[in-house]
């Protein structure tokens, strides 16, 4: 899936008319013409729904299953606690932000429910995919996210759309011309455990992109 993924998405960025997803079925005929004009549209994704809170990872001593999940709180709860036949420990947290996207244009919205948080992966070990693909793509003026998305606790990745929407409301936020940003699957990471880097905090990207 993943190398299927890439290649899908590095065909998009090249070309914006490259469309990555089609639909399958037949449309019924009442909304045919909304859906064949949302297909055209060339999508200018805003940020909605933002909110602030913390990516917090935990793990059971007893088991040692890890799970990861978004808090609203204002401060990561620390503190050990059992629940069924866990015992979760805090394992580690970082500051991060949920959205969804909107179309300024066609108003579709897609969802983000299970990303958590997008990552640059700061060469945590050679090994990891996230870093080796960065050092590439940097030579190509372009930077690496990783989108970390959870679903019950567990690591899932995001779909190819939803990935594609990610790089093309980033990289349309970039000012220095040429430069692009490319959202990545977060299983593409060594370890996310021990793969470390920066975490997308801000909307307006500041953490993520020191372009001075
Ligand atoms: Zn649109
Ligand atoms: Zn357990
Ligand atoms: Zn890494």
């Amino acid at each position: 899936m993943t190398l299927r993924y890439c290649r899908g998405i590095l065909n998009s960025i090249s070309g914006p008319s490259t469309s990555i997803f089609t639909h399958k079925g037949t449309i019924p005929a009442g909304i045919k013409g909304a859906r064949m004009s949302r297909d055209k549209c060339n999508h200018s994704w805003t940020m909605t729904d933002v909110k602030y809170g913390f990516i917090v990872t935990e793990k059971c001593y007893h088991c040692n299953l890890v799970r990861t999940y978004f808090t609203f709180e204002e401060a990561p709860p620390k503190e050990e606690y059992k629940e069924g036949a866990h015992y979760w420990n805090y394992e580690g947290s970082a500051q991060s932000i949920k959205f969804n996207m909107r179309c300024g244009q066609c108003s579709k919205v897609v969802t983000f429910e299970d990303l958590m948080g997008l990552m640059q992966c700061m060469a945590c070990d050679e090994a990891c995919h996230v870093n080796i693909i960065s050092q590439i793509c940097e030579a190509q003026n372009i930077w690496v996210y990783a989108g970390l998305a959870y679903k019950s606790g567990k690591e899932i990745d995001l779909p190819a759309e939803k990935l594609d929407v990610l790089t093309t409301y980033f990289t349309s936020r970039l000012r220095t011309p040429g430069k692009k940003i490319l959202v990545l699957p977060g299983s593409l990471r060594r370890n996310p455990e021990t793969c470390r880097g920066e975490i997308l905090k801000d909307v307006g990207m500041v953490s993520l992109t020191p372009e001075t």
